[in-house]
Formats: structure tokens, sequence, C-alpha cells
């Protein structure tokens, strides 16, 4: 079997097909899924990973040698900051002032900046995390003020509801997007470039956040099959 003839393979090309004419980034999720797969779609030419598990992160990261790129999409626990400061490329799931302040801490003192995306709650679940709409003005200014010295704030991230409403669901990337395009005007008046990030979309709901305006898609079971 060759790799051109790989269900992970062929499915990496299918979505990056599917992405280019909306310019956006495609994050393989690998989570839960052994290191073969990875180096699969390393080999389809993938370089973005994304895992939920600190400690899965980094079994798999020691494991891999190739310059890949590690994005941390889930639940992070400020105490668990530091076993992913020295590698990670992106954290997408930043959910309070509290885990950026810990991210920055670490990321100094490796003498190294940490890309990171806020999570902006816009589901209608209570049990989703993150920052709500209405706070985030007043965070960014804050960060504008006071900046911490070692995270990079590249944009956001968000999670629609679980449904099968597609309304429900583009209403609310809808108003991430909005939300996005404003504080990155923000960014742009000062001058303050890098703020270009916008992680919407999985496997359900990806077409629709592409439409919604996505730069960044999530996708686990697409590619490496269900969990
Ligand atoms: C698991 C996960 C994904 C990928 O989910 P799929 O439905 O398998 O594409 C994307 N984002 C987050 C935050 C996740 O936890």
């Amino acid at each position: 079997m060759n790799s051109s003839s790989s269900p992970i393979a062929d499915s990496i090309l299918n979505l990056k097909n599917e992405l280019a004419p909306f310019n956006a980034k495609l994050v393989a999720v690998s989570k839960t899924k052994p290191v073969e797969m990875i180096l699969e779609a390393i080999k389809a030419g993938q370089v973005d990973f994304g895992e939920n598990y600190v400690q899965e992160l980094d079994v798999k990261q020691k494991q891999i040698s190739a310059p890949i790129q590690w994005h941390f999409i889930g639940h992070l626990q400020t105490n668990k900051v530091k076993i992913i400061a020295p590698y990670v490329d992106l954290i997408h799931g930043v959910e309070n002032v509290k885990a950026l302040e810990v991210i920055s801490r670490q990321a100094f003192a490796l003498e190294r900046e940490i890309a990171v995306l806020l999570q902006i709650h816009i589901a209608k679940e209570e049990t989703k995390f993150g920052f709500d709409v209405e706070e985030v003005g007043k965070v960014v200014s804050d960060l504008f003020e006071n900046p911490l010295p070692a995270v990079k704030l590249c944009g956001f991230m968000g999670m629609a509801t679980f449904t099968n409403d597609e309304q429900v669901i583009r209403k609310e990337f809808r108003s991430l997007r909005k939300l996005f395009e404003s504080v990155k005007q923000g960014f742009e008046s000062r001058g303050i470039a890098g703020f270009d990030t916008l992680s919407m979309g999985m496997t359900s709901d990806y077409k629709i956040a592409l439409e919604e305006g996505s730069t960044m898609v999530r996708i686990g079971s697409a590619i490496f099959g269900s969990r």
C-alpha cells in the first residue's frame, strides 16, 4: 500500500482542497489516536496537530521527531502548563486571565513566546468553558495596557452548541467572527500585527464555520476515524 492510497492521506488532501478557497488552516486532531496515525498524516504533508490531554500530548511529542506544530486544544489546567510550555506552538483554549498569566510566566522562564487564542463562550451549553463575549473587550484592553511579556494573543477559539440546528451553529459562529473583527481592529489601530486567527469548526460543523469566516478548523474524526 503506498501513501496515496491511505485513507488518512486521502482525507487530508480532500480537506486541504476544501479549505484552500477559504484560506483556512487545517489542524488535525489526533487525540486518542496512535502515533502511527500521526506519522501517516505527516507523510501526507500534514504539519499541524491538535491534542486535548497534556499527558497524551507529552508522550506523543517525545515520540515524534518531525518538525510539526503542536496545538493544545483541550481544557488546560494551570498546574500542567509547564509540561507543554517548552514545545507547544499554539494554545487554543485559554479560558481565563489566570491561565494567561501562568502561560506567560512559564514561557518567560523558557525564554520563548507562546502563541495563544482566547476561548470564547458562544454555545448555549453551560458546560462549555471560556470568556463571555461581554467581558472580552475589557480583557483585551487590559492586555494592551499591561502586556504579558511572553504570550502572543493571536485570536479567538470557539465551539458552537452541539445541535443539528444549522441556524443555531451559524448564528454562534457569526457572532464570534463579529467579535473577532472588532478586536482585530483594535490591534490594527495600535499597529500590532498577528491577531489573525479564528479557530472554529470541527468535523460536524466546519463547513458552516468556513462560510462564517473561520481561519483555522480543528478536525479529528473526519481524518482519523471516530473515537
Ligand atoms: C476533539 C475536538 C475536536 C475535533 O473533533 P472532531 O469532531 O473529531 O473533528 C476539535 N476541537 C476540540 C476542542 C476538540 O476537543
